[in-house]
């Protein structure tokens, strides 16, 4: 996998506002915030896309649930709103996996 904006904030080489890292993930804010509380959840695998996990990545994806849950705690959520998008034509613009948690306001249904 080439290198991303995301695995240079794994690695530090560009900056992010980190609200929290353990060794298989990372959550920061979103640059360009879609609501009140915008973070992403990154696993520190270089996986591009939810479509190329595997069955060895089960834990993982699940990981980033329980990390997204506890991150939107921290930042005092108590609704919130999951994304990923998964390719270009469903809005995926960085190709590494992420989860973005949004919150901090009402979301419609369907999504746009
Ligand atoms: P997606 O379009 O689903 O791939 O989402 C990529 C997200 O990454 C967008 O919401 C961007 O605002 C966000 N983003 C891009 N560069 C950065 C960065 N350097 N730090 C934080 N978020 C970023």
């Amino acid at each position: 996998m080439s290198e991303t904006i995301f695995s240079k904030i794994i690695s530090k080489e560009i900056p992010a506002a980190i609200l929290y890292e353990d060794d298989l993930s990372l959550a920061f804010r979103d640059v360009n915030p879609q609501a009140p509380v915008h973070f992403l959840v990154i696993p520190k695998k270089p996986i591009v896309k939810l479509a190329d996990a595997t069955i060895e990545d089960q834990s993982l994806l699940g990981h980033l649930l329980l990390v997204a849950n506890k991150v939107a705690s921290q930042e005092g959520l108590t609704a919130f709103r999951l994304v990923t998008n998964c390719g270009a034509e469903a809005g995926q613009s960085v190709f590494h996996l992420h989860i973005h948690v949004l919150g901090g306001r009402s979301f419609d249904w369907p999504p746009g």
